[in-house]
């Protein structure tokens, strides 16, 4: 069952969703080369304290940190701890909030200073497969339908998708139904309805697909070593258009 969010539900997770935003580019903001992963950890952590929220990451089937902060061929849940950023690398923050008992999530993948120009192509086509998969979170639509969307933009432009991660609905908890992969069948899966509130998060590789799970039992990395880049919204579906609700004050694509 995918959980339909109704009148003060919906408003519980637009509130959620617009101060995770505003965290997110706050956090963002600070990023620059030679601070540490847990640097930006625990601004993030203070961030979600000052806003009455809390991490739904942390202690998540153990996980240490408040957000998850991944680096280049690092591709999600990387724990914060000790790297340094260097110039040039690209830094993903994962980030969550529970405020008033809503859990919203969103995700960018940020360049530490300047980076080379492959890199912002990447990053490009990421958001772009974003906008794209939203695009589809439309009721009347299915599931697959925001999957192939995703797929298409990032495989037609020469990138691979992660296939062993996934977007997921987002609501009372972290991870609600439906799974939502990066990568389908237009027309298959269950039929969007206004009030579905979907994470939604591509997951795109420079080279290969094929991923790995590092020995702390979290860090996902690339095979080849090669960058990965990840942005994630918290999605309202409507019987309009697709209300991004981390994306700022009553964000659509149009
Ligand atoms: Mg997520």
């Amino acid at each position: 069952m995918i959980p339909i969010k109704k009148g003060a539900e919906i408003d519980g997770m637009r509130r959620s969703s617009q101060v995770l935003g505003r965290i997110l580019a706050e956090l963002s903001a600070l990023v620059q080369p030679g601070l540490t992963t847990r640097d930006l950890d625990e601004a993030a952590a203070r961030m979600i304290r000052e806003a009455g929220g809390k991490s739904p990451f942390y202690g998540y089937r153990g996980f240490p940190g408040h957000i998850c902060v991944s680096v280049s061929e690092e591709v999600v849940h990387g724990i914060p701890g000790k790297r340094k950023l260097l110039y040039g690398e690209i830094v993903k923050l994962d980030i969550g909030i529970v405020l008033n008992g809503w859990v919203s999530d969103t995700a960018a993948s940020i360049p530490v200073g300047a980076v080379a120009p492959e890199i912002e192509a990447l990053l490009a086509q990421t958001q772009l497969a974003l906008v794209q998969g939203i695009g589809q979170a439309r009721a009347g639509n299915r599931l697959g339908d925001i999957s192939a969307a995703i797929e298409r933009c990032v495989v037609g432009a020469g990138y691979t998708v992660v296939r062993e991660f996934v977007g997921h609905g987002v609501g009372r908890s972290l991870h609600e139904e439906p799974q939502i992969p990066n990568y389908g069948r237009s027309g298959s899966g269950p039929l969007l309805k206004a009030g579905m509130t979907l994470a939604i998060e591509p997951m795109v590789n420079l080279g290969q697909a094929e991923i790995r799970i590092l020995q702390d039992g979290w860090t996902v990395v690339t095979v080849d070593g090669k960058p990965s880049s990840h942005f994630e919204h918290t999605v309202l579906v409507t019987d309009g258009e697709p209300e991004i609700l981390t994306g700022g004050k009553s964000s659509t694509l149009s």
